[in-house]
């Protein structure tokens, strides 16, 4: 009989989703839920292959966990992207992968107050709001050091340079 780790391999397609690793695609159907579906080997009934792909190349899952997908794409087997949580966690992550309407300060999420980042979205008024409060007053402040700094340079070093360049022992030819 076919093991599961061959029977998942050959029904996959690797292929880049913008995660860190590329995704394992399944390449049969989906459940009625939009995961991978497949009839793994010694079973009677087809069923999600999350959890048998985790089993097969990870181990076992603990009691009472699910498996998240890391990547966020349904259809993935890839066992790297595959978590065992806690279904709280499980269900709290589903919720943050959500879009927000408004952000914790309560503007308003709309397509133009929305920045993406590395991190993920960002409500674009309150990243605008820090700049101005946090980030700018504090490069304002090393800007100022740094000319002070500058200026206080120029003022010590002043005196001696002026004194080389004026004096020509040579009668005055300069090469
Ligand atoms: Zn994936
Ligand atoms: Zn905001």
């Amino acid at each position: 009989m076919e093991s599961l780790r061959a029977y998942i391999i050959a029904r996959i397609a690797v292929e880049d989703r913008g995660y860190d690793t590329p995704c394992w695609i399944w390449q049969l159907s989906a459940t009625a839920d939009g995961y991978a579906q497949g009839l793994v080997p010694g079973r009677k009934s087809p069923g999600a292959m999350h959890r048998p792909s985790y089993e097969a190349f990870v181990g076992p899952i603990p009691d009472g966990l699910c498996i998240d997908h890391l990547c966020r794409v349904k259809t993935c087997v890839n066992p790297d992207h595959l978590e065992a949580v806690t279904s709280r966690e499980n269900t709290l992550r589903g919720l943050s992968a959500i879009p927000h309407s408004h952000c914790r300060n309560g503007h308003e999420m709309t397509e133009d107050n929305i920045l993406f980042s590395s991190s993920g979205r960002r409500c674009r008024t309150c990243y605008n709001e820090y700049q101005r409060t946090v980030v700018w007053p504090r490069k304002r402040e090393e800007i100022l050091r740094a000319r002070r700094h500058r200026r206080a340079m120029r003022a010590s070093g002043n005196q001696p340079f002026a004194g080389t360049v004026s004096v020509h022992s040579d009668g005055g030819t300069n090469p």
